[in-house]
Formats: structure tokens, C-alpha cells, sequence
């Protein structure tokens, strides 16, 4: 059982049409979504599935299930060709059958707003690598989480971040949202599920959600609290975001 994903042809996808092909505890499985699951510390989707024309049911998360293992050594493992979740109410399941035609309808946002977290925490690990002279930083990472409010890393370091370094953080990374970089995102030559990310000359594997360029992400503050002798934790707010929702659109953007 597998979920096209739309979102790798189009990320600002805000809706689709789609076949119910599973219904189960875990959710609503449809031949097609546009609901970007939970992975890589962001969480996930949340929004509405249409059925009977104008029925709305909600779907609290999203999430992916088990497929085929993509095994590359130039790529985290990952699972590919899986089914997508959406989760709705227990009670609500019973509305929904095999072969169905429903409508995904995502709720933009919480999505605009994972999606500048998301971006936010890149900008940071690029920050960081630059200042520390270091490549490579992300195999420090202990634990991620790309919420709506704010996205952070826990660090395993054997020497932390001070203030000093910290104050460049700030600096580079404003200073790179001020340039309004492009943000590229490209499949790996041998599956479209396996995505890279993009930003000046820093390259990374991703599983999020990103933004064309980095001016959407507004200023941020980044700030730093020991969790432990070597454990450190970047949190990244955006407080004056202006969320870029006119990114989003019904129909497939051929680009
Ligand atoms: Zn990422």
C-alpha cells in the first residue's frame, strides 16, 4: 500500500482529490495526499478530508507508515513508497470507505508556519558550521523539533557554543534571511522521495518542508540552554513572521 506524495511535485500544494484505499486505527490511507507527514522532527499536517461534497472531517496529524527501505551510502536510510496517514477521530472512521472519492484540504497555517520553522533551524545549522569551521555539524544532533512556534537541535558537543559564538549565529543568520538566498530542493538521482537541500553552498538531506528563498523566514533570534555536560539546546524563534500564505495554491504549479 502506497500514498502518491504530491507535495514532492509541488510543496505549496494546499489541496488535492483522492481515493480512499485503507481505513484503519491508524487513520485514513488515500490513494494520493498532499499532507506532509511527521519526520525528520517536523511534525506533521493537520486539516480537513471533504467527503459527501461538503462534509469536513478533521485530521489532527499526519503520518507516515512503513514501505520499502532506501539504502544509498550517500543518503540517510529512509522509508519510501509508503502509505500517509491522515489521523482522524476514532468515531469519524466509520464515515469512510474503500474507494471513496474524498477531497485533502491541509491547513496552510500551521503548514506556512512548520515550513519558516523548518527553513528557520536550516539557517542556523548553517550558522553553525560556518562559525565553528566545522563540516558536517548535523551528525552532532541528538533530537529535533520543528514545531509551529519555534524548531530546535539538541547538540552532543564536546566543547558548547558560547556567547560570543553565539551573538555570530544571530548575526549570520539574519544577515543571510536579509540577502533573500534561494532555497533549492532536489531529489537524489535515484529515488524523488530522497530529498537535498540547498542554500548558498551548503548542501544537506532533508525531510521537511522549505521556502523558495530565505527572506520569508523574517528576522529570528537564535538562543542557546545546556540540557547536560555536553548538551545543548538551539531554539530558533521567528516572533514577527509575516507568513507567506499566498505561496499556497489549489492547483499543481508545473515548474
Ligand atoms: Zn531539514
Amino acid at each position: 500500500m502506497r500514498t502518491e506524495k504530491l507535495y514532492y511535485e509541488d510543496y505549496f500544494l494546499k489541496e488535492c482529490e483522492a481515493t480512499v484505499i485503507a481505513v484503519g486505527k491508524q487513520g485514513v490511507v488515500c490513494d494520493q495526499t498532499v499532507a506532509f507527514p511527521e519526520g525528520g522532527g517536523q511534525e506533521g499536517d493537520r486539516g480537513f478530508l471533504i467527503i459527501n461534497e461538503n462534509e469536513k472531517i478533521a485530521f489532527t496529524d499526519t503520518q507516515k507508515g512503513v514501505g520499502d527501505v532506501f539504502l544509498e551510502q550517500d543518503f540517510p536510510t529512509i522509508n519510501v513508497n509508503t502509505p500517509i496517514y491522515h489521523c482522524v477521530a476514532e468515531e469519524a472512521l466509520e464515515k469512510f470507505e474503500v474507494g471513496m472519492k474524498i477531497k485533502v484540504c491541509i491547513d496552510i497555517e500551521r503548514r506556512a508556519r512548520l515550513t519558516v520553522s523548518h527553513t528557520a533551524i536550516h539557517l542556523v545549522l548553517m550558522a553553525i558550521e560556518k562559525i565553528r569551521g566545522e563540516k558536517d555539524i548535523i551528525r552532532y544532533v541528538k533530537g529535533a523539533a520543528i514545531k509551529e512556534e519555534d524548531a530546535r537541535l539538541d547538540f552532543f558537543f564536546r566543547e558548547k557554543l558560547n556567547d560570543e559564538q553565539l551573538d555570530k549565529i544571530n548575526e549570520y543568520v539574519n544577515q543571510i534571511i536579509a540577502d533573500d538566498c534561494k532555497i533549492e530542493l532536489y531529489p537524489h538521482a535515484k529515488q524523488k522521495e530522497a530529498v537535498y537541500w540547498k542554500c548558498l553552498d551548503y548542501i544537506c538531506a532533508c525531510g521537511g518542508t522549505h521556502l523558495p528563498s530565505t527572506k520569508y523566514v523574517g528576522a529570528v533570534s537564535v538562543i542557546k540552554k545546556s540540557k547536560g555536560k555536553n548538551l545543548q539546546r538551539i531554539t530558533v524563534k521567528f516572533p514577527n513572521v509575516q507568513l507567506p500564505l499566498d505561496l499556497y495554491h489549489e492547483t499543481m504549479s508545473l515548474s
